[in-house]
């Protein structure tokens, strides 16, 4: 588990690679995609902290899963996804949309639509932090990038090329443990990189000692992540193909 102190913000290893964020400030804890519910619950009691919202970055049920728990155990939470989503995200009782600024614990998010892995995915962006924080769901995982299930792959890049826009020291918190295996992947296909190289290490290492190797940042995407580098569509599309084949 890795907690970053000067962010305050937790990652909760749950299922297989699922990360559920946690950020507290001051007795109130924000939950990013709970996919279950009662290790969220523990972890908030323990600290005798409350839960005072939810985000949902889209319906699929490894984040939505634990979210009706939640609100069995803290009625009055918030709970926040897109207005897109009100069937599959039923529980939601803040709706937003692309471009939307919510206000949460006095911080500023906004909204930004990044659809591909689903066409409704959201991404929650502040920069009230120390350094930029994005939640940016399955859209965009360390050396890789999620599936494309229901957008195209003009969509999904298009969206990386938005994320890719944010300033340069943006600390991205993805919602899976799957850095090794993209990082294995990026190296098949480009094994001359040394960045990627001495990345894979630097995450066995972590993986090692028992650490989270997430969240990463922008930089360090724009230097690793093949797919953020690809410098047109047939380029993206080439690589998220090779990427679904690959064992
Ligand atoms: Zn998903
Ligand atoms: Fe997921």
């Amino acid at each position: 588990m890795s907690f970053n102190k000067d962010q305050n913000i937790t990652g909760l290893p749950v299922l297989q690679d699922n990360i559920i964020w946690l950020w507290v400030k001051n007795k109130s804890v924000v939950v990013v995609d709970p996919a279950i519910a009662e290790p969220v619950i523990h972890w908030i009691k323990k600290r005798d902290l409350d839960l005072f919202a939810i985000f949902q970055t889209h319906h699929h049920e490894d984040h939505i899963g634990g979210t009706q728990k939640l609100i069995n155990e803290w009625p009055d939470v918030k709970v926040i996804a897109s207005e897109r989503e009100k069937k599959r995200i039923p529980f939601q009782n803040i709706s937003v949309k692309d471009g939307d600024t919510i206000n949460v614990l006095n911080k500023k998010f906004k909204i930004i639509e990044v659809i591909g892995h689903t066409n409704s995915h959201i991404s929650f962006y502040s920069k009230d932090f120390h350094n930029p924080i994005l939640f940016i769901g399955d859209t965009l995982f360390s050396g890789g990038c999620g599936r494309i299930f229901e957008g195209t792959h003009e969509q999904m890049f298009k969206s990386l090329k938005r994320i890719s826009l944010l300033p340069i020291d943006t600390i991205i918190y993805c919602a899976h443990e799957y850095t090794k295996s993209n990082l294995q992947w990026a190296l098949e296909i480009s094994p001359n990189d040394s960045l990627i190289k001495e990345k894979l290490l630097e995450v066995e290492q972590k993986i090692n000692s028992n650490k989270l190797t997430i969240p990463t940042t922008l930089k360090e995407e724009m230097n690793i992540n093949l797919f953020l580098k690809a410098k047109n569509l047939k380029e993206f599309s080439y690589l998220r193909a090779k990427k679904d084949n690959w064992a």
